[in-house]
């Protein structure tokens, strides 16, 4: 019987993790199967231009996995149990269902790669889930997309956040609707983590924008037409666009497995679950202590190197090497700053901002092209594909036997 991998979630963390694992590893004796709630690969990096009114191509998994021997169930994964090593989907269309009915199943696995990523962070607040849009998902940019363009010049926005999705998200609904009136809602005060010269040009990139900024300000409340701040305050929005950080899906905490406060699975230095060595984690879901000491930010960035790690491992226990150690590291930030103005700010082994930063066209060129490169990855998941392939530890041929055509 062929060792079942299953990976859950194809965004970046998942969907290169796949595929490197089947770049690997031979079809002979394993068996790669991606579990993943929409068809198509979703760039969230890009999801605020979305939201903003550009037009995104999303590139559909089954032409990404085409020939790689990766097989695709699109299915919402609903739980884990980990002790039968069994993984519960639904609103899967099953083959072996008359008319395309839509069913819940369940899949077997032998080694599990948690990716599901994550999603909005409330907090608790009330009013968010009701009247707030964010820009997390797909469906929940095309939601804000939908209802900005339905709103007339002199409208209010409120982006609630002054985190980096917060910074994107506000300067790139001000730049592509200068008719608007958008503002920022920072609990504590805008960028002062950056170093002074990017702090500088942060301000002044809100200046250049119109957008106004509201400091020291949490919001306590949002309601269909304002937010209330935690003073008591309103302030006027149309729309608010809650921006406050990630939240990972609740599964792997009501699974059983090892999870930190955030609700993210605690992985040892191979991104292996310390509870249950058959699971790994990668991406936002993972609590991943980097090479700095401290838990890696939940970032595009700490997906690639959390998959490169966890792909190497789970390579290396299965074909019976040394398992290697995979850089993981966190060098600082990219953010845009609209569609021609960015801010690239490094930061130093203890998350400093080192002096030096990059601003402007450069920077916001230097970031499309990291986009573009992140999203090349993960549509030629074959690039670089060994002629050989390697076996596992127990199989009866060989170690390094050659592809099968
Ligand atoms: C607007 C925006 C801008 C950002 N900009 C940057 C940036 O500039 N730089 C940076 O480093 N990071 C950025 N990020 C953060 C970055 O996008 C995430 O950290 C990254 O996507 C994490 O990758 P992941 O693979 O863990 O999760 P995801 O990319 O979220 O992938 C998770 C996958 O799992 C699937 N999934 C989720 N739940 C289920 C379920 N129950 N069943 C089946 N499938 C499921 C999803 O459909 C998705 O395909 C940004 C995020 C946003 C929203």
């Amino acid at each position: 019987m062929k060792h079942r991998i299953v990976v859950l979630g194809a965004g970046y963390a998942g969907a290169f993790a796949a595929g490197n694992l089947a770049r690997r590893l031979s079809p002979a004796d394993t068996e790669i199967t991606v579990v993943n709630a929409v068809p198509d690969f979703v760039e969230r990096m890009r999801l605020h231009q979305l939201a903003a009114g550009q037009d995104l191509a999303f590139r559909k998994l089954t032409d990404v996995f085409a020939g790689t021997g990766v097989r695709l169930r699109l299915a919402r994964v609903t739980g884990v149990d980990p002790e039968r090593r069994t993984v519960a989907v639904t609103g899967e269309d099953r083959e072996d269902a008359k008319g395309g009915a839509r069913g819940d199943g369940e899949l077997a696995y032998d080694t599990l790669l948690y990716a599901l990523g994550s999603s909005v962070a409330h907090h608790g607040v009330p009013g968010v889930a009701e009247y707030a849009f964010d820009v997390t998902g797909r469906a929940s940019a095309l939601r804000l997309r939908e209802r900005l363009a339905g709103l007339g010049g002199g409208g209010t926005v409120l982006v609630v956040g002054e985190g980096l999705t917060g910074i994107e998200t506000v300067t790139e609904l001000a730049e592509s609707r200068p008719d608007l009136s958008v503002a920022l809602a920072a609990r504590g005060q805008l960028g002062t983590w950056l170093s002074p010269k990017a702090h500088r040009h942060l301000h002044q990139a809100f200046d250049r924008l119109g957008i106004t900024v509201h400091e020291n300000t949490g919001i306590a409340a949002v309601e269909p037409s304002w937010a209330i701040t935690a003073d008591g305050r309103s302030i006027p929005a149309d729309v608010t666009v809650w921006s406050a950080g990630f939240a990972v899906h609740p599964i792997a905490a009501a699974s059983g497995l090892e999870v930190a406060g955030t609700g993210q699975i605690v992985v040892d230095r191979t991104m292996r679950s310390v509870s249950h060595p058959d699971v790994y984690a990668a991406g936002d879901c993972a609590y991943a202590i980097g090479d700095n000491g401290r838990p890696l930010p939940m970032s595009c960035a700490s997906a690639g190197f959390t998959n490169m790690q966890a792909t190497a491992a789970i390579i290396a226990r299965l074909t019976g090497s040394e398992v290697p150690t995979t850089g993981l590291e966190y060098y600082g930030n990219h953010i845009s700053l609209g569609r021609r103005d960015a801010i690239i700010q490094m930061v130093d082994g203890d998350v400093r901002s080192k002096s030096w930063y990059l601003g402007g066209r450069t920077a916001a060129r230097i970031k499309s092209g990291v986009l573009r490169g992140a999203g090349w990855g993960i549509a030629h998941p074959t690039f670089g594909m060994p002629k050989r392939k390697r076996r596992l530890a127990t199989a009866t041929e060989p170690a390094g036997a050659k592809v099968a055509a």
